[in-house]
Order: C-alpha cells, then structure tokens, then sequence
C-alpha cells in the first residue's frame, strides 16, 4: 500500500470522526432568545398568632410567583452543585450554576429544600428593619400549586412542575420549578413559617417578603421582588392580638 494513500486515508477516517462528534456540541448550544422567569412575591395574607416552643409567632401565607417568558428550573445533586435550566425560544437551554444551598427537609416536608428563595421579616412603617431576631429564612420546594390566570404565553393549564421535583432522602438528583403564570403558595400552617415576634413591642409594622432575596436567580426583573402587609399587634387584657388593613 501507498504509504502517501493510507495516511490520507487515516486523515479522511480522523476528520469524519471530528464531524461525526460534533453535532452533539452544536444540538447543545441553544438557539433564540433565552425565556427568563421573572419571580415576584405576593404580600403576605393570613396572618395570625401562635404559639411555638412556648414563644409568640406570627404566622402567615406566602406566595411566590413568575410572570417571565419562561419557566423557573432549578436542577442538580441536591448533595451537591444546583443549577438554573433557561430554556430558549427556537431550541435548546442555557445553564448556569448557581450559589445556593440546598437543605433536608426532614420536619414533615420530607423532601429537598433550596435555602434562601424568600425571605421574611418585620420591619417598622419606614420600612427600616425591626432587627435580625424578627427575620426568616427558610429552605423551599417549589412546585407549581397556584394558577394565576395570567395568559403569559407559555403559561401551562395545568400543573409542570410537581412537588415530586423536590426529590426523597436519596434522590441523585432534584428538579425543581415554577411555571410562567403559576404560584407557589406557602400556607401559614407549614413547619417553619413564622416569625418568633415575642419581644416585638405593641405597634405598628410591616411584614415583609422578599423572593431571592441575594439576586442569585436570572430573572427579568429584580424590582418586583419585594412585597410587604401592614399589621398591628396589639396587647387587650394580656393577651396579643395582631390586626391587618383598617
Ligand atoms: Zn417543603
């Protein structure tokens, strides 16, 4: 064999293996405009007392909703790097990793939580912080669970993203998200959401909710993610009573 024949031929074999490789790269690269969420909080509604460990809580519900031109996804090892998923308009999805933690929700939840998607907390009437003791973080598995009917396009009619997405103990990996025109509502009952308010004196304040309270998520819009309900709380005969509206 022609020594000069059989390294062309080899060049021939080495560059249709080249091209045979690389449409798998190029079906990855997205095409389009990437669909960005854009997540804003409902105020916060419900609110009323309780008592936890002996302690006066505020309890009340929350919700946190997307009004973007896609979906919410957050996926990854729950153990290990969370990312966002961002679909685009012609094909494909952008990826991007992102700095949150990730939390087992062993109390009643059972599932994965995502640390730090909201945050609460008491602030007086300026809007200045009451103090860290009156603030919450807590860890969230979102899912679709409101529909808020807002014709976005996209917007599913029925639920994409269940609370399955939020994964067992031992789940390799979890895949969470909220849907253009779905809510995620968080009731007043569910474990962890309160505030311990037992040293806030009688007066008048607000409760505040923020989604992604660190600006870690792409989203269209960050100016919306704050939301907050006036409230008194007030002491009659030596017992408290918290008020909202008037
Ligand atoms: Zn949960």
């Amino acid at each position: 064999m022609n020594w000069r024949l059989a390294a062309f031929v080899l060049a021939v074999i080495a560059v249709a293996v080249i091209v045979l490789l690389r449409p798998a790269d190029d079906a990855a690269q997205p095409t389009g405009e990437p669909l960005l969420p854009d997540m804003w909080t409902s105020a916060p509604f419900q609110l009323g007392l309780a008592e936890v460990d002996g302690r006066t809580v505020l309890r009340f519900t929350t919700e946190m909703n997307n009004k973007g031109a896609g979906d919410l996804l957050l996926r990854g090892d729950p153990k290990g790097e969370i990312s966002q998923w961002v679909a685009h308009s012609e094909s494909g999805h952008s990826t991007t990793t992102l700095d949150v933690d990730t939390m087992w929700g062993g109390d009643t939840h059972n599932h994965w939580h995502i640390k730090d998607v909201a945050r609460y907390w008491v602030a007086h009437t300026d809007g200045t912080p009451v103090g860290d003791e009156f603030d919450n973080k807590v860890g969230f598995c979102i899912f679709d669970s409101v529909d808020f009917r807002s014709g976005l396009p996209g917007a599913p009619t029925s639920v994409r993203h269940r609370i399955a997405g939020c994964g067992t103990r031992l789940t390799p990996e979890i895949a969470m998200g909220l849907s253009v025109g779905w809510g995620d509502q968080y009731r007043f009952d569910l474990a962890g959401q309160f505030i311990d308010i037992e040293d806030l004196e009688p007066g008048s304040y607000l409760l505040m909710a923020e989604v992604d309270p660190a600006r870690r998520l792409q989203e269209l819009d960050t100016t919306n993610n704050t939301a907050a309900t006036p409230f008194t709380l007030q002491v009659q005969n030596g017992v408290r009573m918290v008020s909202t509206g008037g």
